[in-house]
């Protein structure tokens, strides 16, 4: 599978940094790991359209990470490229209500008209998805907050957090991962409760014992110049802090 890194950003709009969302390609389909605010345009660069999208895993709902939900749906009414392929949702338990709400929210204007919707709230369970493997676990964020485990046909593993904090679930979802994709949201002296900064980030990196550990969702205080000597006093493995567009084949 290849894995594109669409935002490397956060809730702070950003030139640099998109807000978060991950491409995930594999045997022919385009699955998305969040959908924020401005995702659609960075598909654009890669020449993917809101079309394209089979599926978006959702790690949680806040903005940052959801927003751009809301133009995809939208422009999946136009009846010039009407939408018409199935878009699944997976999500943790309570998604549907914030869903449901949000299309109540907006009156009829991003109800699908062609296509269908298939939302599935995925607690912490495993399972199948266009032969990719899924396995979801509640972490340390807000309560409908999931992290991921992909497994595809050929045993390569990734895995995504999403926002948390340290927490032994991430551990388990990152165990001997080929990838894992974990947020570093600020330095470690402005660290805030409910995510991760360079130490706590790279301690949960090593006993995963990934392979490779991308860093990502830096808010505007962290200065990367610093970051590598902080996580390579304990994660051993092999690091990258995320830039928009970076992508990983597995
Ligand atoms: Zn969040
Ligand atoms: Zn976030």
């Amino acid at each position: 599978m290849k894995i594109t890194i669409l935002g490397s950003g956060t809730a702070v709009p950003s030139l640099e940094r998109n807000s978060s969302g991950i491409l995930i390609q594999n045997q022919g389909t385009n699955s998305l790991i969040d959908c924020g605010y401005g995702t659609l345009h960075q598909l654009l660069r890669l020449k993917i359209t809101y079309l394209d999208i089979d599926r978006i895993y959702f790690t949680h709902n806040h903005p940052d990470h959801i927003y751009d939900l809301v133009p995809l749906l939208f422009a999946g009414r136009y009846p010039g490229a009407p939408r018409e392929k199935v878009l699944e949702i997976v999500a943790g338990p309570g998604f549907r209500d914030f869903f449901d709400g949000l299309l109540k929210a907006y009156q009829g204007w991003l109800t699908p008209r062609t296509y269908a919707i298939n939302v599935i709230e995925q607690d912490e369970e495993i399972r199948e998805y266009d032969g990719l493997n899924v396995t979801t676990k509640k972490v340390n964020h807000l309560p409908i907050s999931r992290g991921y485990r992909i497994i595809d046909q050929k045993g390569r593993v990734a895995a995504f957090s999403g926002d948390t904090d340290s927490c032994e679930a991430m551990v388990e979802l990152g165990k001997n991962a080929d990838l894992m994709v974990l947020e570093c949201a600020m330095p470690d002296e402005q660290k805030i409760e409910g995510h991760l900064s360079p130490t706590p980030a790279a301690r949960l990196a090593q006993k995963a014992q990934c392979k490779k550990l991308c860093l990502t969702h830096f808010y505007p205080p962290c200065d990367l110049a610093g970051f590598r000597d902080i996580v390579e006093r304990e994660y051993t493995g092999e690091l990258f802090f995320a830039e928009d567009l970076m992508e990983f084949q597995l």
